[in-house]
């Protein structure tokens, strides 16, 4: 294995993998709008594109420097993280079964029930905090899919990926990750035994809140994911080839970015902990998480750049504190540079199971002080 081969993630991330330009030497690859390609006069392809819908040279570096980041073997670029998601559900045929958990991203979770379940996926939302639950829930031969996402959104539980793949291959089930709250930086589920990773592109990878892209990464190029690429083409959910340039861009600096996301996020969590304002810290970054243990045996470098906040005042105080923030940023989302309040039940709507308490919180990367405080004045001036 040469030196280059043996460079950290981190240094892959920052130089892109080394790409340059061979016309021109440019050290950041060129915007390739081309929706058709020229065909050769023997009437061949030898570029090897033909079609944009097919693939497109701008997404091949960010493709490959996220296959790099997540240790796969092949990554995919859709037009959202819900795309992507979309795409892993709908390669199962009517009448195949698939566990989700109860606490996941609230979007695809009503798209499994409102679209997944009467096109004829059998769906049994499961804690996947509860190994037990998911050895009972699991239907072996008809069981094709266990869907995690870990951290989960938005009281920010962890799930055993290597455990749960280990019961889920046993039973003859593929492991998908939505991995979009712990980024490449913090965990590679491929690495422990998942065979998808998901992303919302969205979030961190891209991580200046200008675009809105998807990602799947696989562990190994078979049927499955011939499939998952064949619902890409076919359906037609893909990246514009801006959105591609702008987050391999933003992928460059996905280190540093979720690292001081993770730090503010912790400083912000111990600050709150235990505070007169607040019933509780959601954060499995705080040692009395119940989750704590896993998340430090799972996650490296730190435990997130998210966090929820419950308020002893209730709903009227946690909409009266997001309202009097002032460096944080009142809008839903997360994974951006800019710290996001996010009153989640709001955000969610009828019907959510989310307590109207809650606060969702994602760390930016501004100072770890400033958030604090603006937080303390904003919660103070609320109280009624
Ligand atoms: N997964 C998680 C954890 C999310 O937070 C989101 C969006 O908020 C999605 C998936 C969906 O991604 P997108 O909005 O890019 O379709």
């Amino acid at each position: 294995m040469s030196a280059e081969e043996n460079w950290s993630p981190r240094s892959q991330a920052a130089r892109a993998l080394g790409w340059i330009d061979q016309s021109t030497k440019a050290v950041t690859p060129p915007i390739h709008p081309a929706s058709t390609f020229l065909r050769d006069p023997d009437n061949q392809y030898r570029s090897g594109y033909s079609y944009a819908r097919d693939t497109n040279p701008t997404y091949d570096q960010a493709e490959a420097l996220l296959c790099e980041l997540e240790r796969g073997a092949g990554a995919l670029l859709f037009a959202s993280g819900m795309a992507a998601a979309g795409a892993v559900f709908l390669n199962l045929r009517p009448g195949d079964h698939v566990l989700a958990p109860r606490v996941m991203y609230w979007g695809l979770r009503k798209w499994l029930s409102q679209f997944a379940v009467p096109w004829g996926l059998q769906v049994d939302f499961v804690h996947m905090g509860d190994l037990a639950a998911i050895r009972a829930a699991l239907r072996p031969g008809q069981t094709r899919l266990i869907w995690l996402e870990t951290p989960s959104n938005p009281l920010w539980g962890i799930s055993d990926i290597a455990a749960i793949a280990e019961l889920a291959h046993g039973a003859g089930a593929l492991v998908a990750v939505d991995s979009t709250a712990a980024t490449p930086v913090l965990s590679q589920p491929l690495t422990l035994g998942a065979d998808i990773v998901m992303h919302s592109a969205t979030k961190y990878l891209n991580g200046h809140s200008d675009l809105v892209g998807g990602a799947l990464v696989t562990a190994r190029k078979d049927d499955h994911w011939q499939g998952v690429a064949d619902i890409r083409h076919d359906g037609g959910a893909i990246l514009g080839a801006f959105e591609a340039w702008l987050l391999l861009r933003g992928m460059r600096t996905l280190y540093p970015r979720v690292e001081t996301a993770c730090r503010n996020a912790l400083a912000v969590a111990q600050h709150f902990h235990g505070h007169a304002a607040v019933k509780q810290v959601l954060y499995p970054g705080l040692p009395s998480s119940p989750d704590h243990a896993l998340a430090a045996r799972q996650m490296r470098g730190g435990f997130g750049g998210m966090l929820s906040l419950r308020l002893k005042g209730g709903e009227a105080h946690a909409v009266a504190a997001a309202a009097k923030v002032r460096l944080w940023c009142r809008a839903t989302s997360l994974g951006g540079v800019e710290s996001l309040i996010d009153h989640r039940a709001s955000t969610e709507g009828p019907g959510t199971e989310v307590p109207a308490d809650l606060l969702r919180l994602s760390c930016g990367i501004e100072a770890a002080e400033d958030l604090i405080a603006d937080l303390e004045s904003a919660l103070q001036g609320a109280i009624c």
